[in-house]
């Protein structure tokens, strides 16, 4: 079969592979620039230059005076400097205006706010995650002292008015912090023209390394620093500077040029891909503006009937790696609140998939992409994966005699739903259990929402285990839909458990 070997990583807006120049940069100051830039001695000397150069770097490729870049440990970080910044507003300015579809590393800290007492409101996205700014107007008063707004959406693609963002909030004196992860290397970012008082960025998301990112703070906004401790960053970020990792984000950031010059070429396919796509589902619906107002790179796409975590897996089966929409990734069965917020219904968000591209994507890779989209989406290759739906897991279905039952348990340290009796629990990541796994003759694997079970079962298909099946919904559906039989099943568990521990 022409799957195996061939590799597409289309998640770039979840991390791209380092760059060249950024390992160069990186090795050069791993292997010869020990000493911590805040030392007084030559070799700190050296160090503090390199650090100089790469806020020089930084600020040239963003059009800003060197002296208004922090470097942080990435995007997080510098978004949870609204938890500090937010307080300096003045006692008559405590609402904050913000997008719903931020990324959980700015929504999170914002709801910290408004326990600490400030008041937040989302302005309104269309179908395809767009707000402008009308809509904030919309929702604006005078006591709005800062507005939230990412530049681009990291789900969908969409870019975002930033710049009448920044008019619209200066001229009613209030400040606007903007997540521009998403957007550097993608979209031009001139923060002079734009006019935004603080940026977040993260090199991870520009071929740099992770774990590295930079908070832009415009001079003369207010500020205070996030974090306690020494006197770094000018007394904005305590912490000894990764320089390593500054280096690299600098290189990577050089790079910026490049990348928005490989827009055109990326956008044509991707647009390519949609219209393939298109083809063999006509009625598959695209979720991301798809013009000028989104990435090049990305395409959101609901696909209706099938299951994203089960895409996902057969997808990876053939070496593609690509993102589900709606990200379970805390254990919760929620779909995605950025599609939620765009109107999509649960079962539309769990159908749907994010396809990032990075500029190595090339046009063989496209057709091999559509060639396997063919197959997983009209196929019976799907077949060889069985799917058991709450409704019907029944008492013969469990006792036959030889099923083994392996839980997935992606968070060990976490409590979950009970497992089914007679289970084994792996954990997610536990790598040699599931290359010991001894393959019995029919498996049925389950998990807590139904989302890792497909990815493990088609990587273990891919190994070339047959009979697998898995439990759509995952357990904590299964109690959702079937109480009664949770209940007894629940309790038949604990009971084996309690057995298990009295005979240790
Ligand atoms: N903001 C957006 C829009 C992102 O896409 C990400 C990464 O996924 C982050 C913030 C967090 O960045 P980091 O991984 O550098 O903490």
């Amino acid at each position: 079969m022409f799957h195996f070997g061939r590799k597409i990583y289309a998640d770039n807006n979840a991390t791209t592979p380092v760059g060249k120049q950024a390992r160069k940069a990186m090795t050069a100051v791993l292997t010869g620039l020990q000493a911590n830039p805040s030392t007084p001695y030559r070799d700190g000397r050296l160090a503090a230059e390199v650090l100089d150069a790469a806020r020089r770097d930084l600020g040239a490729v963003l059009n800003v005076p060197p002296g208004t870049i922090v470097f942080t440990s990435g995007a997080t970080e510098s978004n949870n400097h609204v938890r500090a910044i937010a307080p300096l507003l003045p006692p008559d300015k405590r609402l904050i205006v913000h997008s719903p579809m931020e990324h959980p590393a700015m929504l999170e800290p914002l709801r910290l706010l408004e326990k600490e007492g400030f008041v937040l409101v989302a302005a309104k996205p269309d179908r395809q995650g767009r707000i402008g700014v009308p809509d904030i107007r919309e929702v604006w008063d005078d006591r709005v002292g800062l507005l939230v707004m990412m530049a681009a959406n990291n789900e969908t693609g969409t870019l975002y008015d930033v710049a009448g963002f920044a008019k619209f909030a200066r001229a009613r004196g209030a400040l606007l912090f903007s997540d521009m992860v998403q957007a550097l290397g993608k979209t031009p970012v001139d923060l002079r023209a734009l006019g935004v008082d603080y940026a977040s960025f993260s090199a991870h998301k520009i071929r740099g390394p992770k774990g590295v990112g930079a908070l832009y703070v415009r001079d003369g906004a207010p500020y205070a620093p996030f974090m306690a401790g020494g006197g770094q960053e000018d007394g904005r970020r305590a912490g000894t500077e990764a320089l390593h990792n500054i280096a690299g984000f600098a290189a990577a950031a050089r790079e910026v040029p490049g990348m928005l010059a490989g827009g055109g070429r990326l956008r044509e396919l991707r647009d390519l891909f949609v219209r393939g796509l298109r083809e063999i589902m006509p009625e598959a619906a695209v979720n991301s503006p798809l013009g000028t107002d989104c990435q090049p790179g990305t395409v959101s796409l609901t696909l209706p009937g099938h299951d994203n975590a089960f895409l996902l897996g057969q997808l990876d089966f053939h070496g593609i790696s690509v993102a589900a929409g709606s990200a379970c990734a805390t254990g919760a069965n929620e779909p995605s609140h950025v599609l939620l917020a765009m109107g999509l219904s649960p079962v539309e968000a769990r159908s749907t998939l994010r396809l990032s591209f990075g500029h190595d994507f090339s046009v063989r890779d496209l057709d091999y992409l559509l060639q396997v989209f063919k197959i997983v989406l009209k196929g019976d290759e799907k077949n060889e994966i069985g799917v058991v739906r709450p409704a019907e897991l029944t008492d013969a279905f469990l006792s036959q005699k030889d099923l083994a039952v392996v839980h997935i348990k992606r968070f060990p340290r976490l409590p979950g739903p009970t497992p089914l009796p007679g289970s084994r629990v792996v954990a997610l990541g536990d790598r040699k259990a599931w290359d010991d796994l001894e393959v019995p003759r029919k498996l049925l694997l389950t998990c807590e929402v139904g989302y890792d079970a497909p990815i493990i079962g088609w990587s273990l298909r891919k190994r070339g285990v047959r009979n697998i099946s898995v439990l759509a919904l995952g357990l904590w559906g299964l109690k959702l839909a079937r109480p009664d039989l949770w209940a007894r099943l629940s309790a038949m568990r604990e009971e084996e458990e309690k057995r298990a521990a009295e005979g240790a």
